[in-house]
């Protein structure tokens, strides 16, 4: 018996099989749970084609996470496919290139802006969107990258991340008394379509290498799965509001 066995998730984020979300559709299905995937705007197909490579099929959904109709249709496509939900993840994330790179003045508000809405506040209107159908309590996901410090390149997307880190205390607070927990994974670096957006990703790479006590394959979405199904099973009861590292120890390092 699968630690999601009969549960029923929504899973945001799927683009490509390296996507990390892609990774935790797989393994929730291998533990049991029945998943529902949802595509953005021109990646829609994208994700209907990479939700062939999973087993059973799931079905995609539209889900501009900025966009409240498109919510309000995936909250009704759910409510009449199974009536309630048990776990979601957020696998969300953009920036504008301008708030990436070497000049991390370069951008203008409009595009801070746009990188705060659909990286961070999307985590609580993903919420609007589940906990109303979290009845019987819930665990929603979120995927950071550690927002604790500054990186180099990573700029506003990092500003975002932290903005992240604290809505999930928030979100945990407001709904701890609904039985809907709220965590976070802070993943170490995986080359997925997002990763590829940041210039010189291949620095954060060779640092990964070089110092996390266990090592670090930025191909291998293994720990990050294991994790993400973790949180969202029956396994963290008393667990939210948290963030849990899955990087290889980078985080506890110094020097
Ligand atoms: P990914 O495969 O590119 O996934 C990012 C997803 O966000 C894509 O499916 C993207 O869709 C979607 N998205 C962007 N704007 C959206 C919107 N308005 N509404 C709905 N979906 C939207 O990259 P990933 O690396 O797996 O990223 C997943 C999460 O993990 C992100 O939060 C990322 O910051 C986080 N993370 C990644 C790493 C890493 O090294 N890869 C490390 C730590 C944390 P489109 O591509 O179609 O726009």
């Amino acid at each position: 018996m699968g630690i999601l066995n009969g549960k029923k998730i929504l899973i945001t984020g799927v683009l490509t099989d390296a996507s990390l979300a892609f990774g935790v559709a797989q393994l929730a299905q291998a533990e049991g749970a029945e998943v529902l995937l949802t595509g953005f705007g021109r990646g829609l197909r994208l994700t209907q084609r990479t939700a062939k490579k999973l087993d059973p099929v799931p079905e995609v959904l539209e889900l501009d996470v900025t966009n409240s109709e498109q919510a309000a249709a995936v909250s009704a496509a759910i409510t009449e496919k199974w009536g309630s939900i048990d776990g979601a993840l957020h696998a969300i994330g953009f920036a504008p290139a301008d708030c990436l790179g070497d000049d991390f003045f370069a951008p203008e508000w409009s595009d801070v802006a746009t990188a705060l809405e659909v990286s961070a506040y999307s985590l609580r209107s993903l919420s609007d969107l589940v906990s109303p159908l979290m009845t019987s309590g819930g665990s929603i996901v979120g995927l950071t990258f550690d927002a604790t410090v500054s990186w180099p390149a990573y700029n506003w997307m990092g500003v975002a991340k932290a903005a992240l880190e604290s809505l999930n205390r928030y979100l945990a607070r407001e709904l701890g008394p609904q039985d809907i927990r709220s965590n976070l994974v802070a993943a170490g670096p995986v080359k997925t379509m997002a990763a590829k957006s940041i210039p010189g990703f291949t620095k954060f790479e060779e640092k990964w290498q070089e110092s996390a006590p266990l090592g670090w394959d930025v191909t291998n979405t293994e720990g990050v799965s294991k994790a993400c199904v973790a949180l969202l099973s029956d396994w963290f009861p008393q667990t939210t509001g948290s963030i849990i590292h899955v990087d290889g120890g980078y985080h506890s390092i110094g020097a």
